[in-house]
């Protein structure tokens, strides 16, 4: 990992923060601190790609059944019942999942 500002590379661990313990880390000559970056999924802790979870929901909004989905996609039953999970919550809250292409028909 390399600093941004100075592309100097020495960093030391420099303790935790926040209820997860996400681990900080300090440069060490110009004493910036840092966490790792961390890619933050739409998903959740759903581990699939978001082209696989978009087929999957586009699949179940055809009318295909849990298990059909399942053999179209090659995804798991149950990971396509909490991708539901996900995408319902996020429609009562009237959003649309970031970088989930939008599977929905517009009327
Ligand atoms: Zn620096």
């Amino acid at each position: 990992m390399t600093c941004l500002k100075c592309q100097h590379q020495t960093c030391k661990r420099f303790g935790y923060f926040g209820k997860r313990r996400v681990q900080r880390w300090r440069w060490q000559s110009c004493k910036v601190t840092f966490r790792e970056p961390q890619l933050a999924s739409p998903l959740g802790t759903i581990g699939t790609s978001t082209d696989a979870a978009a087929r999957a929901l586009q699949c179940l909004l055809e009318g295909c059944s849990i298990r059909s989905t399942e053999r179209l996609t090659g995804l798991n039953r149950n990971t396509i019942m909490r991708l539901l999970i996900v995408a319902g919550e996020a429609a009562k809250a009237k959003r649309q999942l970031q970088g989930v292409p939008n599977a929905a028909p517009q009327n």
